[in-house]
């Protein structure tokens, strides 16, 4: 590619043997139709199927796919972060490979984009009745809980299908974090922003690559990342047990002047009990900080790239 192209869609893939043919084929032509230069990141996250084998075949007669392939699953948000450092266009719009964020949607991000000068449009989930009952539960307290740590500036129901202009991504790439969580970030930076609202689909074709073990660690990394309130919950805890404690002095040195202070096992027994647990949670707290803190000092990359089809094009090499 001799000159950058005006837009890159990022497209985080792993073990999408089944979704990718799909999603080519309802890609290509709305990114065809819009007339202007653009790339495909698809980012191979370490797929262990025949993902790399269907990629390569569609390179084949679809030369604006480009493909880079990460060396090992890094997960999503890393393969997204690979996607959106390596992307050359002046806009990227990421979206993700099983058509649940549908593609005739770009259009309409880039002319918004374009038309009211905006650095960044959310996609923005209108309705999400073909997500599972728990899906809908667990991500509506997610959202709830992240416009309480971002404030009312993130869009609620706002995912990782969205646009973002040249100048927003030069400011998230010189952010030191290794691993950011977009959803949070990319509110947090304040530019202006327009939504485009569409349905979420079903999955195309295959299974979820996000179970609750992946989902929980993506809730915990938003909130720590974005918050210290937790840690405070030590200090209100301990004022709260502090006044409890007093009136409880109050209540024993009045039982020991009557003389009834024998019976007292259970309640002594309760009380240890919950001090123990309070202090436990504070100090898993803390953990959860501490361990954060360490990997940031640690600094290892997110994500390791094995192979880049641009850059065997630009040594004049076909792959
Ligand atoms: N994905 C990825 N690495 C992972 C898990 C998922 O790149 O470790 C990709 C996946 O191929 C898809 C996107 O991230 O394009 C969203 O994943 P999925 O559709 O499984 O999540 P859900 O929509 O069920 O939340
Ligand atoms: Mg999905």
């Amino acid at each position: 590619m001799s000159t950058a192209p005006r837009l890159s869609v990022v497209m985080p893939i792993y073990n999408e043997q089944e979704a990718l043919p799909l999603t080519a084929t309802r890609l290509r032509p709305i990114l065809d139709g819009l007339g202007i230069d653009y790339e495909v990141v698809g980012v191979d996250d370490g797929s262990t199927d025949a993902t790399p084998v269907i990629m390569q075949k569609l390179r084949q007669d679809w030369p604006q796919l480009r493909t880079v392939r990460l060396a090992r699953n890094s997960g999503h948000q890393a393969a997204l972060t690979a996607g959106i450092h390596r992307a050359l266009g002046d806009y990227v719009v990421s979206i993700d490979a099983d058509l649940q964020d549908p593609p005739e949607k770009i259009p309409e991000m880039l002319a918004l984009a374009r038309e009211g000068n905006l650095d960044i449009v959310y996609g923005v989930r209108g309705d999400r009745g073909t997500d599972t009952f728990f899906k809908r539960r667990t991500a509506g307290a997610y959202y709830w809980l992240m416009r309480r740590l971002v404030g009312k500036k993130m869009p609620n129901q706002a995912g990782d299908f969205r646009l973002l202009s040249r100048a927003a991504v030069d400011a998230l790439k010189a952010m030191p974090e290794h691993q950011p969580v977009y959803r949070l970030l990319v509110p947090w930076l304040g530019f202006p922003s327009g939504e485009v609202l569409y349905v979420r689909e079903e999955r195309v074709a295959g299974s979820t690559k996000y179970p609750l073990s992946k989902m929980v660690n993506l809730a915990l990394d938003s909130i720590t990342n974005f918050s210290a309130s937790p840690l405070r919950l030590a200090t209100w805890l301990g004022l709260l047990s502090f006044v409890v404690c007093l009136g409880l002095a109050v209540y024993s040195t009045a039982a020991f002047a009557f003389g009834s202070t024998v019976p007292g096992w259970s309640s002594l027994f309760i009380a240890m009990l919950f001090i123990g647990a309070v202090q436990l949670i504070c100090v898993g707290l803390l953990g959860e900080y501490i361990g954060r803190i360490y990997s940031a000092v640690q600094a290892r990359p997110a994500y390791f790239v094995g192979y880049d089809s641009a850059e065997d094009e630009w040594q004049g090499k076909s792959r």
